[in-house]
C-alpha cells in the first residue's frame, strides 16, 4: 500500500538531540523536590535506592514520568507540567528554515500527523520554537495528554493514533527516533523508518526522499 500519511515523532526527531531533553530536566534532585513537596499520600512501600536509580535513569523523559507516578502517586498532569517547565531555547531548540521547507514539500503530498509522548504545552512550545506550529494543531496532533492506555510503543498509544488519523494503518509511516516505537509500529502493520541518532537517517533526508518527484 502506498503511504498516505507521515507520523512524526517530535522529541529526539524534529530537532536533533541525542538524549532528547538532557537528564538535568529529570534529575534526581528536581524529581524528589517534586514528590517531597507534592506526594498526595504514603504508600506502603519505599522504593530502595536501587529501584530509585533505575527510575531516575530512564533516557526518556515521558516514561520517566509515567513511572515516576506509577512508583511514587503522584499526578501525572502536576509532574509533566513541572518537568516540562522549560525554555526550548536552553536546550539549543530554535527556528529551522529547512526543516520548515521541507515540511511544506510533505505537506502537499502526504497527510501529517505529530505523534508524541510530551507534554501538549511543551509540544506547541517547541513546534513555535522551531517554527513549525502551522503544520500542526489539534487536530492531527496525538500528545501525553490523549495516550490514556499507556504512551509509546504500546499497542493503546497506537490504538489512539489510529483513531484520530482515520487513516488505513497500512497507510501509515512513522518517522521516529526510537527503535522500539519503530518496532512496535511494524508489529502493527505501519511503515516506519528510525530517525536520527548513530544508527537513524537524519529528519531532512527522510524528508527529501519522500518528497523526491514532487514539485518545489
Ligand atoms: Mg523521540
Amino acid at each position: 500500500m502506498a503511504v498516505k500519511a507521515l507520523v512524526i515523532d517530535l522529541d529526539g526527531t524534529l530537532y536533533p538531540h541525542e538524549k532528547e531533553l538532557s537528564a538535568d530536566i529529570a534529575s534526581a534532585e528536581r524529581i524528589d523536590n517534586y514528590i517531597a513537596r507534592h506526594r498526595l499520600r504514603k504508600i506502603g512501600k519505599q522504593l530502595s535506592e536501587r529501584e530509585r536509580k533505575r527510575l531516575i535513569g530512564q533516557r526518556k523523559l515521558s516514561a520517566l514520568i509515567l513511572r515516576t507516578c506509577e512508583a511514587y502517586d503522584v499526578s501525572r498532569e502536576g509532574l509533566s507540567r513541572y518537568a516540562y517547565d522549560i525554555d526550548p531555547a536552553d536546550y539549543g531548540i530554535g527556528k529551522d528554515a529547512r526543516l520548515t521547507r521541507l515540511l511544506e514539500k510533505a505537506a502537499r503530498r502526504y497527510r501529517l500527523f505529530l505523534f508524541t509522548n510530551g507534554y501538549p504545552n511543551w509540544v506547541r512550545k517547541v513546534l513555535k520554537a522551531i517554527g513549525i506550529s502551522k503544520f500542526f494543531n489539534h487536530k492531527n496532533t496525538v500528545h501525553m495528554g490523549m495516550l490514556i492506555y499507556g504512551i509509546k510503543p504500546s499497542a493503546g498509544a497506537f490504538r489512539v493514533l489510529a483513531d484520530a488519523a482515520g487513516v488505513d494503518t497500512g497507510e501509515m509511516l512513522l518517522i521516529d527516533d526510537s527503535a522500539k516505537n519503530v518496532a512496535a509500529a511494524k508489529r502493527l502493520g505501519m511503515k516506519a523508518v528510525l530517525a536520527q541518532g548513530s544508527d537513524g537517517m537524519p529528519i531532512y533526508a527522510i524528508l527529501e526522499e519522500l518528497c523526491k518527484g514532487a514539485e518545489s
